[in-house]
């Protein structure tokens, strides 16, 4: 960690912790046949497999995925031309087989996790797909905390900064569920893997690009610029209630972004007078995400509400694909441009107890970079969707 924001943020690349493995620590070596199992298979695609952890096959042979479950895998992938072995390297999230072939736990996935990543960079994949949650979870272990229901994450090609992530169901629940669409959904992201031909884009050091301004005069300016160049640029407040209604309830920051140039600063004098100005001039289209959050404090502060808003982006996520816990900017900046959850330690300051959260106490540094971060994902990602629905611009 540097300073306030973690370190994946900060770097925006793997960190460089934990490569060391606590290998032995969770004790399952002791009742394996076949312990601490190494990769498998020719990898002649650049596809790394990650399954759960081995079965009693798997321990009995010393390879993963032969028993049921890798073979209803081997199936589907034969039906795409594609063979496991001569294909993919294969490998599990504990690399020995856990007793009655129980979920491994967090602990046991914490222990496994640096023998994964070692892996990971020796073979230096272009795709790493990922069967179930188990495997999801120690890929993602440095990107996000809390992965919430697997369903959101699957069918996604994850642009990390030197492979992409695909994650989809694990074949032993397919088995288990006998659900002819699950079943053809797995074929799809299966088939989605394995087309992938180039890497992924170059990491973007977004910290790099956020303008953390203090000077009235020259957040007047910046403003103005942004303004006369039109375009689109996105817009968002950091406050400190839900509500402007509340007795008590203030904006304490805003950041606006047009890509090329992102600001972000405190809400104060001419800054004030300029942002009111720049929201309600036509000529630049703005873009929010949740833009009834914008509209609702701009009404509030200015009497008036923003004119020409032109993209919500959680609005957007949700028409190109309507599944539950899918539209935040945090998660759809990750699954669409890679970049890690950025709000883990600023989380705890947004909610607070009651009406008003605690973000004043944030050190406005970080408060300003945090909603730099904010305006400058949201433009990308406005960007993103619109080219995604079509749109010549
Ligand atoms: N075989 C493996 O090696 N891993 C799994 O997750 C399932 C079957």
């Amino acid at each position: 960690m540097k300073g306030f924001f973690p370190s994946s943020l900060v770097q925006q690349e793997k960190p460089d912790a934990g490569l060391v493995p606590k290998c032995g620590a969770c004790g399952l070596f002791k009742g394996c046949q076949s312990p601490k199992m190494p990769v498998y298979g020719d990898g002649d695609r650049q596809v790394m497999v990650v399954g759960e952890a081995p079965g009693q096959t798997e321990d009995e042979e010393g390879r993963p995925f032969i028993g049921r479950a890798g073979e209803y895998l081997r199936d589907c992938l034969r039906r795409l031309h594609v063979n496991l072995d001569r294909d993919a390297w294969t490998m599990n999230s504990l690399i020995c087989r856990p007793p009655g072939n129980k979920t491994p736990d967090e602990k046991q996935i914490g222990y496994c996790h640096p023998n994964i990543l070692n892996a990971i960079r020796q073979h230096g994949p272009r795709v790493v797909l990922t069967l179930g949650r188990s495997a999801l979870s120690t890929v993602l272990l440095d990107y996000w905390m809390d992965l919430g229901p697997l369903e959101r994450w699957v069918g996604w090609r994850i642009p990390l900064s030197k492979h992409w992530v695909c994650p989809t169901y694990h074949p032993s629940y397919l088995l288990r569920m006998k659900n002819p669409l699950m079943d053809r959904l797995f074929l799809d992201h299966l088939r989605q893997a394995f087309e992938i031909d180039k890497d992924p884009p170059e990491a973007f050091d977004f910290r790099q690009a956020i303008e953390i301004l203090y000077d009235e005069l020259e957040i007047y300016e910046a403003i103005r610029d942004i303004n006369r160049v039109g375009g689109w640029a996105a817009v968002d407040y950091e406050t400190n209630c839900l509500k402007p209604e509340y007795p008590g309830a203030k904006i304490v920051s805003c950041s606006i972004s047009n890509g090329k140039r992102t600001i972000s600063y405190p809400w104060v004098g001419k800054a004030i007078v300029a942002t009111g100005m720049f929201l309600q001039s036509i000529g630049t289209r703005k873009i929010a995400s949740n833009l009834k959050f914008e509209e609702r404090w701009t009404l509030k502060m200015f009497g008036r509400g923003v004119v020409d808003w032109g993209w919500d982006t959680m609005l957007a996520s949700h028409c190109l694909d309507n599944r539950v816990g899918i539209c935040s900017l945090k998660f759809q900046s990750l699954v669409k441009l890679g970049v890690p959850a950025y709000n883990e330690n600023i989380e705890p300051y947004l909610s607070g107890n009651g009406r008003f959260n605690r973000i004043e106490e944030v050190e406005i540094g970080d408060l300003l970079l945090y909603g730099g971060m904010d305006s400058l994902l949201e433009y990308k990602l406005a960007m993103r969707q619109r080219k995604e629905m079509g749109y010549a611009d």
